[in-house]
């Protein structure tokens, strides 16, 4: 830990930047983090307790704006009541609140995850579509919730950025934009393709457990060397 103000929210500051930093200099950087994730979190994956393509979907609509934490200990009962699109569709958003209770816009959230179920079984046969922009047509389901989905549970490259990503990738000198769309594009002109699911999932990792938003654990940290951040705190 470096630095005085130890309170204050960091993830608001202007990128960090390396003057003259050509791509392929920025690419042999962010390979060289990438190796780093790998060796950390060799089996990186959602932290989201799911055992289909439907309950991860499910799943990360009800992550928006919670923890992973509070949609694992609620989906368990949700799940066996609601097993698959089918049982869902049939409910009223009101039956399926009281199992949301404990997870934040949860009325919200049982109106959508019921609408998502009544359009799964209505336009796509009961199957989640394999395709980001039907994806997208689903309620509750914006371009993060699609492209998680479609990585973790199909294997279809994308870096999608939440939060973690969001501050990473400003912290690494990796993208200067706002727009979380943006900067996964970023990201994935950094990233080799077949890593870009491993990235989103590593990344997530290192911002939840290392480089946090409030006090990042700089000292030790394995990319210290190629974070333009380092010393910041
Ligand atoms: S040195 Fe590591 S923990 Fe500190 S800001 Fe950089 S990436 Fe985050």
């Amino acid at each position: 830990m470096r630095g005085k103000d130890q309170t204050q929210n960091h993830s608001d500051k202007p990128q960090p930047r390396l003057p003259g930093e050509s791509l392929k200099v920025k690419k042999a950087r962010a390979r060289r983090i990438l190796t780093a994730l790998e060796d950390l979190y060799p089996t990186a994956v959602t932290e989201l307790r799911a055992s289909s393509p439907f309950e991860l979907l499910i799943a990360t609509v009800l992550s928006a704006q919670a923890t992973d934490i509070s949609v694992n200990k609620a989906t368990p009962a949700l799940f066996e009541k609601y097993p698959d699109p089918q049982a869902l569709a049939q409910a009223s958003p009101e039956e399926v609140e009281p199992y949301l209770k404990t997870i934040g816009l949860y009325r919200a959230k049982s109106k959508n995850i019921v609408l998502l179920s009544r359009k799964l079984v209505a336009e796509h046969g009961g199957l989640v579509p394999v395709d980001k922009a039907k994806l997208r047509e689903l309620p509750g389901v914006g371009w993060k919730t699609a492209t998680v989905v479609l990585g973790a549970a199909f294997g279809v490259p994308g870096i999608a950025v939440d939060t973690h990503l969001m501050r990473l990738a400003s912290r690494l000198g990796f993208s200067d934009k706002k727009d979380p769309e943006k900067i996964g594009a970023d990201l994935e002109a950094l990233f080799p393709r077949d890593k870009w699911v491993f990235t989103h999932h590593g990344l997530i990792l290192f911002g939840r457990y290392r480089c946090t938003a409030r006090k990042p654990l700089c000292d030790g940290c394995p990319i210290y060397a190629d974070c333009v951040s380092k010393g910041a705190w």
